[in-house]
């Protein structure tokens, strides 16, 4: 196909922002590339021992998950839905990162459960940092990321060659794209544009699953101040700005207003998820000393 008819098809629409992106890999390649890696990322990492602990990031996660859920289907995306299969997995690692892989791979490290604590406002900022993975994976970054990895890796002379037969260009471009296959050298960066689009997506998403988005301004303040002292991937790979928090500050309240949220109504779903979290922390002892390589499944 010539360049520039690969280029007109491969555009798409980010539907909550309405942004135009640059996709040139089918979703199937994306997602399998996302499966193989992640599966490989999970062999290597250690799953968190600590039941409670993980308990609390399912919860949050799992919350998030059916809000983004609910998102894609109340705006004609149902098509979208057979392409997650989510999990959840608290993996002991003191970076402060988290990451959600296309197809709805959600990994959260304890060093970022360790930084946010064990405040009133953890669920909140929980739900902050998973919203905002979320996001990057229903407006669809990861091919967005690979797609400009493949770009400025291989050049457009010969994308079009490389888009019919790809697979392992496209493996390769994941990888290089999430960080997490070290041999394929330094991590791509999300741009500051996917940034702002996946931290307006998670406010909405932890609005939508009862969680108070403001938390997302006190977590990226301790996440700034937590970066003097320690190394942060999670950082280096999501830069941090005055203008991200005056963004969030701008866009939370009517968000909030949005979508009807009120204190009152987010202590409710908080009550009732601290029963539900300590509920199946219980019931879940016998399962979490299982080898939980493949986490827990919604859907
Ligand atoms: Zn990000």
């Amino acid at each position: 196909m010539p360049l520039l008819g690969l280029l007109l098809t491969a555009c798409s629409t980010v539907s909550m922002t309405g942004r135009k992106q640059l996709n040139l890999v089918s979703e199937s390649e994306i997602l399998s590339a996302s499966l193989t890696e992640y599966q490989s990322y999970m062999k290597s990492a250690k799953v968190s021992s600590d039941a409670n602990a993980t308990a609390v990031v399912r919860n949050v996660a799992q919350r998030i998950a059916a809000a983004a859920e609910t998102y894609l289907r109340s705006t004609g995306q149902e098509a979208d839905l057979q392409n997650y299969a989510w999990e959840f997995n608290l993996t002991q690692d003191n970076e402060l990162n988290a990451f959600c892989m296309p197809g709805g791979k959600i990994v959260v490290y304890t060093g970022m459960l360790n930084l946010i604590g064990n405040g009133p406002d953890r669920d909140d900022e929980l739900a902050a940092v998973i919203g905002h993975e979320v996001g990057h994976a229903i407006a669809k970054h990861g091919n967005e990321r690979a797609s400009q990895q493949m770009l400025a890796s291989l050049g457009s002379s010969v994308l079009g060659a490389v888009v019919a037969n790809k697979s392992q260009q496209v493996q390769q471009a994941v990888a290089t794209a999430y960080g997490l296959g070290a041999q394929y050298g330094a991590l791509l960066p999300f741009s500051r544009k996917q940034e702002l689009e996946a931290d307006y997506i998670g406010i909405f998403l932890a609005t939508m699953a009862g969680y108070d988005a403001n938390a997302a301004i006190t977590l990226w303040q301790k996440m700034e101040a937590a970066t003097t002292t320690t190394t942060a991937e999670f950082m280096s790979t999501h830069p941090s700005s005055t203008t991200r928090i005056k963004q969030l500050q701008k866009d939370i309240p009517t968000v909030q207003a949005q979508l009807g949220y009120t204190p009152a109504a987010a202590a409710t779903t908080k009550a009732a998820s601290k029963a539900k979290t300590s509920s199946s922390t219980t019931k879940k002892s016998s399962t979490t000393t299982k080898k939980s390589g493949t986490g827990y499944k919604i859907g």
